[in-house]
């Protein structure tokens, strides 16, 4: 399948300047969404992972489904303020000042092997704290699945030599 026939480019969304990938035509076809599925579903037996997280919010759409249909977990990675129970967190920089995100502190087992899920890899600095907050809890990241893979700003530079599974790549 052509994925990105399913894939909406808005130039200027949600700054001048900016290109937005927006994957939400994937979500309204059954068929596209379970094309994404079933690709993850794939990837995540290939690399034995028997977790799945996903950063809020796109990465709940896709990680869940694929978590549910591997017959594995799942576990939200959210921004600050939004966990209930105990959480870690990781900051990370962006262009301008830095950003956070957290994870409960149950949310992972030591030892196991985790998947993140998520709808785009751009620079790489979400999914980086994405793996940190899975190591300090002592699990591996075992795999990234993204939808769409942002090639020119190198976001594979900071995944290292985990495997990274994308489905559309854009410059
Ligand atoms: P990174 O941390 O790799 O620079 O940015 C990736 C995060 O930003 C992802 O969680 C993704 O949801 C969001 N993101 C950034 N740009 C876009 C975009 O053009 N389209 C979509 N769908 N998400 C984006």
């Amino acid at each position: 399948m052509d994925i990105k026939k399913y894939i909406a480019s808005i130039p200027g969304f949600p700054k001048e300047g900016i290109i937005f990938r927006d994957i939400t035509p994937i979500l309204q076809d059954p068929e596209a969404l379970r094309y994404v599925t079933q690709t993850f579903v794939d990837f995540v037996k290939e690399t034995q992972a028997d977790f799945v997280i996903g950063p809020e919010a796109r990465g709940f759409l896709f990680g869940v489904p694929v978590a549910l249909e591997c017959n594995l977990g799942f576990a939200p990675i959210r921004k600050p303020g939004k966990l209930p129970r105990e959480a870690i967190s990781v900051k990370y920089g962006l262009e301008y000042g830095e950003d956070e995100l957290c994870m409960h502190t149950d949310a992972i087992k030591p030892g196991q092997k985790v998947v993140v899920i998520d709808d785009l890899l751009a620079t790489g600095g979400t999914t980086q704290a994405a793996i940190q907050l899975v190591e300090q809890m002592g699990g591996q990241v075992v795999g990234c699945g993204f939808v769409i893979e942002l090639d020119d700003l190198h976001g594979r530079e900071k995944i290292g030599d985990i495997p990274v599974c994308s489905l559309a790549h854009y410059a």
